[in-house]
């Protein structure tokens, strides 16, 4: 798989094992773990081996991994019993509320979703 990897970036170290993640499904080219503070009942992120700091970067780099996040992010959806009652949800920018810079989808389920509600 890809060697491009950022040392300091916390989702790196989740790919890699080097530190704990909730790990619910993977794919060639992505993985999918629970969020450390969810915000619903299902709050997994999946994210791509491949390090790129936003999913704007991602899909400048590879049509092919942007894809494959999005797919696996479905497959979750799919595996958690709610394929037709999620949000996926990207957040770029730090002011739009990002604090991880690896790219990566919210996938989230299990409320009641109102408008303007994450
Ligand atoms: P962002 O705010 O960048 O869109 O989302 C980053 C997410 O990563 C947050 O929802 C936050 O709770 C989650 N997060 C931060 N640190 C960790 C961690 O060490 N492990 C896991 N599983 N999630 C984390």
């Amino acid at each position: 798989m890809t060697s491009q990897t950022s040392s300091d970036c916390l989702f790196c170290k989740i790919v890699a094992g080097e530190i704990p993640g909730d790990r619910v499904a993977e794919s060639e080219r992505s993985i999918a773990f629970r969020d450390i503070k969810p915000a619903a009942p299902v709050h997994v992120l999946v994210v791509p081996r491949r390090h790129e700091p936003t999913v704007g970067a991602l899909a400048a780099a590879s049509d092919v991994d942007l894809a494959d996040v999005f797919r696996l992010a479905a497959q979750v959806a799919d595996q958690e019993g709610v394929p037709d009652a999620y949000r996926m949800i990207v957040n770029t920018g730090s002011a739009a509320g990002q604090t991880v810079f690896h790219a990566h989808v919210h996938v989230l389920a299990g409320v009641a979703f109102t408008e303007g509600r994450m």
